[in-house]
């Protein structure tokens, strides 16, 4: 897949076409703050992937808590495009919070998760020349991309 200029907004579209029912059949509200003329360089398909696990990771986190939101939002911060998944569960565990990012680590049960999908993410993240971190903001689970707006290299 090539590196091609964006819409932020048009990305976060293509990845609610593919997830947005089951999250709908969840009672999860998806709520969206976006500026519709942030870009980012980016493989598309690559980033959906990305933002599909993070929701993956949110659904599995606040499905059976009472009060269930996912927000995604997006701000350009001048040479790069911060896009933020945050979800109405109330962080990670300090035990674990050094480890989730390493391939194969999982609090889930046997079968439920496979422990690739932050690896991956950081790592695709990563070869954009950006940045893939957890936060907690605002007392709820956050994770970040990071993305230039432009590359110097592809
Ligand atoms: P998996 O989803 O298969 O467990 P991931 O790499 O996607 O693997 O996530 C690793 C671990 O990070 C999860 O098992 C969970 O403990 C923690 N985690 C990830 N996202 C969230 C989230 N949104 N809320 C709470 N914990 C999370
Ligand atoms: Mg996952």
């Amino acid at each position: 897949e090539a590196f091609r200029y964006k819409k932020v907004n048009e990305v976060v579209e293509m990845t609610l076409e593919l997830c947005q029912e089951r999250f709908r059949d969840n009672g999860i509200e998806i709520k969206q703050y976006l500026n519709p003329d942030v870009e980012v360089h980016c493989r598309e398909i690559q980033i959906v992937q990305v933002l599909v696990n993070l929701l993956n990771n949110s659904l599995d986190a606040i499905s059976e808590l009472p009060v269930k939101w996912i927000e995604i939002s997006a701000c350009d911060l001048g040479g790069m495009v911060m896009i933020r998944v945050k979800d109405s569960g109330k962080g990670i565990h300090q035990d674990v919070v050094d480890q989730i990012m390493l391939p194969f680590f999982t609090t889930k049960e046997v079968g439920k998760g496979t422990g690739l999908g932050l690896s991956i993410s950081k790592g695709i993240v990563e070869a954009h020349e950006g940045k893939f971190y957890y936060e907690l903001h605002e007392g709820h689970t956050s994770f970040v991309l990071e993305l230039k707006k432009y590359l110097t290299k592809s």
